[in-house]
């Protein structure tokens, strides 16, 4: 049966859906669909099919998922693996079956192995082991890109994925301990400031490296991504490999992060380290030289993401004094 011309956005309220709906709006897009999470549990697969059954989308971007940083996946490394293997299992079954011409799954930078070769290519996938803190997580994400390519395989069905670096920007979460990195910083840092305290903790040993990408460029890129006609698409990747990076292009070490963000704050104080903390994998950088090949770019520097975030955090969270 065919898909009808509606766009459904899983995951909405999360960071990243709410910036794939603010640019298919500003793209003049109306025909948008979403639920909430009350409205529609993705991970109980009947409620998923009525769903699709009654709606009948044209495409699908699938931007819902459990996510965390650092603490939050190796806490709870059961939810991470089951709930987001359900919602992609759910949601992508349920595209197949009811005609859903194109799908968009998103995915992460921790589905490549620990100490891959870095910038990290796409080619990097299934090389070698993965990252402990986040294995259960980066296990479902590989199982997400490859039910697209089995979909892709057996049936013909043109099932995307893009794998972001690290995300941030409005709608984040700013959780004291199950934040990602610059969320959690902001967080600490502002209240240190608040608080006049001499320094500030900042986990692990300071020296890893990130890449970071402003959320509304990752929504630029996955409505690109979307949008390209299937042969373009095709001449990057391939039925055994449809996954394309989305990354800034340059990465820095916490402590470099950590600092930047002290001056967006206008905090002066020192930083102490904490090396009880997880540091993760050392470097996670990725190579998007494909999809740049594709036409996108990264458009928000580091310095101007961070204020936005910041006066995110201002208004959603807290009173600047
Ligand atoms: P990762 O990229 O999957 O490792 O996820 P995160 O964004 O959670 O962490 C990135 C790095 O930042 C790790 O090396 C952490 O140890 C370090 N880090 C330093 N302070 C914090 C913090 O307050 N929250 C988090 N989540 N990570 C922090």
């Amino acid at each position: 049966m065919s898909g009808g011309k509606g766009i459904y956005v899983a995951g909405h309220r999360g960071m990243v859906g709410a910036a794939i709906v603010r640019r298919l709006a500003q793209e003049g897009e109306t025909e948008i669909l979403a639920r909430t999470h009350a409205e529609l549990d993705l991970t109980n697969q009947a409620a998923v099919h009525a769903f699709f059954e009654e709606h009948r989308p044209g495409q699908v971007y699938l931007a819902a998922a459990k996510v965390g940083g650092i603490h939050a996946n190796n806490t709870y490394p059961a939810e991470f693996i089951y709930d987001n293997l359900m919602i992609e299992a759910n949601v992508i079954q349920a595209a197949f079956r009811h005609g859903v011409k194109r799908l968009l799954f998103l995915g992460s930078s921790c589905i490549y192995p620990r100490l891959a070769e870095q910038p990290m290519r796409e080619d990097a996938l299934l090389t070698n082991t993965l990252e402990p803190s986040n294995e259960p997580y980066a296990i479902a994400k590989i199982a997400g890109i490859k039910l697209c390519e089995s979909y892709n395989r057996q049936y013909g069905a043109d099932y995307r994925s893009v794998m972001p670096t690290n995300l941030y920007g409005p709608g984040d979460n700013y959780h004291p301990e199950n934040s990602h990195v610059i969320p959690g910083l902001i967080r600490r840092i502002h209240e240190a400031k608040m608080a006049n305290a001499p320094s500030v903790t900042i986990w692990g040993s300071g020296t890893p490296r990130r890449e970071f990408l402003f959320v509304d460029d990752m929504a630029a890129a996955c409505v690109h991504v979307m949008n390209l006609d299937r042969e373009s698409y095709a001449q990057h990747t391939s039925s055994m490999q449809s996954h394309i990076n989305v990354g800034f292009g340059g990465d820095i070490t916490i402590r470099e992060l950590a600092e930047a963000i002290a001056d967006v704050i206008g905090y002066g104080g020192r930083f102490e380290f904490d090396t009880s903390k997880l540091d993760g994998a050392p470097r996670k950088l990725m190579d998007s030289s494909r999809l740049q090949a594709l036409g996108w770019h990264a458009e928000t520097g580091l310095e101007a993401g961070l204020a936005r975030s910041y006066q995110d955090f201002i208004n959603t969270h807290a009173t600047r004094s």
